[in-house]
Parts: structure tokens; C-alpha cells; sequence
């Protein structure tokens, strides 16, 4: 018979905690890598999101137009550098 205490979720959780916080930083462009160069073609700085997309990865500006050139309403966001 198998046991489960009730805070193991918990202790699994905390083990990975920054793991997690990371990705989810990630998303939202505050962490270094994600700063860096377009993940799809490498050559642009990623700037812009997409709100409707399903990768919601930040993308330089060349490789957001040919993504939505037949989806023109689609909502982007830019990131904007604050000194
Ligand atoms: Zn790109
Ligand atoms: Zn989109």
C-alpha cells in the first residue's frame, strides 16, 4: 500500500523552486538569456511577444512579421529597454 503525505507535493515543489521561477521569468523577458537573440532565427534581438500565438516566445522583428503576415490581428507586444 502506498503512502502519500500530504506535503510531499510541497518538498517537490521547493526542490525545483527557482527551476520554475526562471521559466517563468523567462516568459515575461526579465531574465538575461531571454534578453539575448531571437530564438528562431538567432539574428535579431527578441522584442516582440504575441499575445495570441501559442508559443509566446520573444521574437526579433523580421521573424514576427513572417509569422503574421496572414494573421494581421494578432496582438503584439514590444519590450522596451529602461535604463
Ligand atoms: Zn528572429
Ligand atoms: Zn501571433
Amino acid at each position: 500500500m502506498l503512502i502519500v503525505k500530504q506535503d510531499e507535493p510541497l518538498r517537490v515543489w521547493v526542490a525545483r523552486a527557482k527551476e520554475y521561477l526562471l521559466e517563468f521569468m523567462s516568459q515575461y523577458g526579465c531574465t538575461e538569456e531571454a534578453r539575448n537573440m531571437c530564438p528562431c532565427c538567432s539574428g535579431g534581438e527578441a522584442l516582440y511577444r504575441c499575445s495570441d500565438c501559442v508559443t509566446n516566445s520573444l521574437l526579433c522583428e523580421s521573424c514576427t512579421i513572417s509569422r503574421h503576415t496572414d494573421i494581421p490581428l494578432h496582438r503584439l507586444k514590444v519590450r522596451v529597454h529602461v535604463n
